[in-house]
């Protein structure tokens, strides 16, 4: 048996890995590569394995770098089922459809330089439309979480919490191997404990083999307790500067977490009085399929729901989806909150709003989620003097503020406890590394090697480990 690592290998984004059992081929994943436009596009156009190969593809969870691929796959004929949480399946409804119109809308832009700029290439087509999309649909097949089920000939997957965004999960496979069973684990991205909204992370013991993501393998957060505090000091000195505070964010899982964190700050009256705008599409979308799933909240966060309040609304909260109070609300001066897509500002109505108010000393860019290498966010972090937006070089002048305490990743040590918690009661031979730039992966395998894990890799693209006696 053995496992080929086709994306997330040695880098964050394409997360795909195929499972070879000796009935069965799995896809772990079905993540769309992002960064460098014309790389990426390489990659995805080419997925780098066969789809009608595959019988089954398990996915992880809906971030698009982890399922923005399927209805690639699937246009290249693979026509089997896709398990998935029930949550992930409705998530991935309108993530899909969100990266559907990236692509047609990416591909007008090339094909726009390319007769412009009169290259020598014929025109691109989208890598796929909303009929594609469609088609996956079609395909997940919803699978709670702790229920197992049959995936294959001797292979049952069961899903536990990953407690990184709604629905997200660890994928258990047991597969029955000729002289001994096996148990691969694969952590999808795993979250952190004492998140708001999710459950805390779940650990499956009895593992035999381990893939495990390493985003933050080289790297410690501050608790989520700290965040409100410094959350609410950043408002304040924003406010008191009379200018806006611009939080460029994910759609799913960190807006609605910074949203929940606002409104806890404006019951404890930690809030100045200045209005707050999601103006997102997809992010209302998704907090619309946030209500629709109590069974993936906390306790603490399902008693808000079943009270009379709902968590993702306070006063002063404003959800905009038109475009026309997008703009209006980018070309207004008054302070306010603007929390907006995409989390790695690559795309989307946060470029509109970074572009009226980062030239300004009045304003803060707040970051709060990982930052690819290449992408417009990693600039900000870096807090590069000038920075490209519509392709026009613009001053940095407002302040920048990161906050990854307010991550959806596991950080270093709960990395190596989840790796620990897995090596109890069974005998965990490999663990493979995915999912991290190279600093994160040597630091976690070092961490992993003082915690006695023998045999810890970190496979490039096209490699093939194999698994089982
Ligand atoms: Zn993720």
């Amino acid at each position: 048996m053995e496992i080929e690592f086709v994306g997330a290998a040695q880098c964050v984004t394409g997360s795909k890995h195929i499972v070879r059992t000796d009935h069965a081929t799995l896809l772990l994943d079905c993540g769309l590569a992002q960064g460098r436009r014309r790389e990426s596009f390489e990659l995805n156009a080419h997925l780098g394995l066969d789809a009608r190969s595959i019988d089954a593809v398990i996915l992880s969870h809906a971030h698009i770098d982890h399922s923005g691929a399927l209805p690639i796959l699937v246009k290249n004929g693979f026509d089997g089922p896709i398990y998935a949480t029930p949550a992930t399946r409705d998530l991935c409804a309108v993530m899909l459809e969100d990266a559907a119109n990236i692509q047609i809308s990416d591909a007008r832009y090339v094909n726009k330089v390319i007769e412009r700029d009169q290259v020598d290439m014929d025109a691109v087509e989208p890598l796929y439309t909303e009929a594609d999309v469609v088609r996956v649909l079609e395909r997940i097949v919803s699978v709670p979480y702790h229920r197992r089920i049959y995936v294959g000939k001797g292979v049952h997957l069961t899903f536990l919490d990953a407690g990184h965004v709604l629905g997200s999960a660890v994928t258990v496979l047991d597969v029955e191997g000729t002289k001994k069973n096996e148990r691969l684990i694969f952590t999808g991205d795993l979250g952190r404990r004492n998140m708001p909204i999710l459950r805390d992370p779940e650990t499956p013991p009895g593992a035999t083999t381990l893939i495990s993501e390493s985003t933050y393998g080289d790297r410690l957060h501050r608790p989520i307790e700290e965040m409100e505090g410094e959350l609410a000091a950043v408002l304040k000195r924003t406010y008191d500067r009379g200018g806006k505070v611009i939080i460029p964010s994910f759609s799913l899982e960190r807006a609605q977490e910074v949203i929940f964190v606002l409104k806890k700050l404006q019951a404890k009256g930690l809030m100045p009085k200045m209005p707050c705008y999601v103006d997102s599409p997809l992010t209302v979308k998704i907090t619309d399929i946030f209500k629709l799933h109590p069974e993936c909240y906390d306790e603490e966060t399902r008693a808000l729901v079943t009270s009379s309040s709902s968590p993702f609304d306070f006063e002063d909260l404003r959800y905009v989806s038109e475009k026309e109070d997008s703009k209006a609300l980018s070309s207004s001066g008054e302070p306010s909150i603007v929390i907006s897509a995409s989390g790695m500002c690559e795309a989307g109505r946060v470029l509109h709003h970074l572009k009226a108010g980062i030239e300004s000393e009045k304003n803060t860019v707040m970051l709060v989620g990982f930052q690819a290498q290449h992408t417009l966010g990693r600039r900000i972090v870096e807090r590069r003097k000038r920075v490209k937006i519509f392709g026009v070089e613009r001053d940095l002048r407002a302040e920048v503020v990161v906050m990854n305490g307010f991550s959806a990743h596991a950080d270093q040590d709960d990395l190596v406890s989840f790796a620990k918690g897995c090596r109890d009661q069974g005998e965990l031979r490999k663990v493979m590394l995915v999912h991290g730039e190279s600093g994160a992966l040597g630091a976690l395998r070092s961490k992993l090697g003082e915690a006695s894990f023998d045999d810890v890799t970190i496979p490039a693209r096209g490699d093939r480990v194999r698994f089982g006696q």
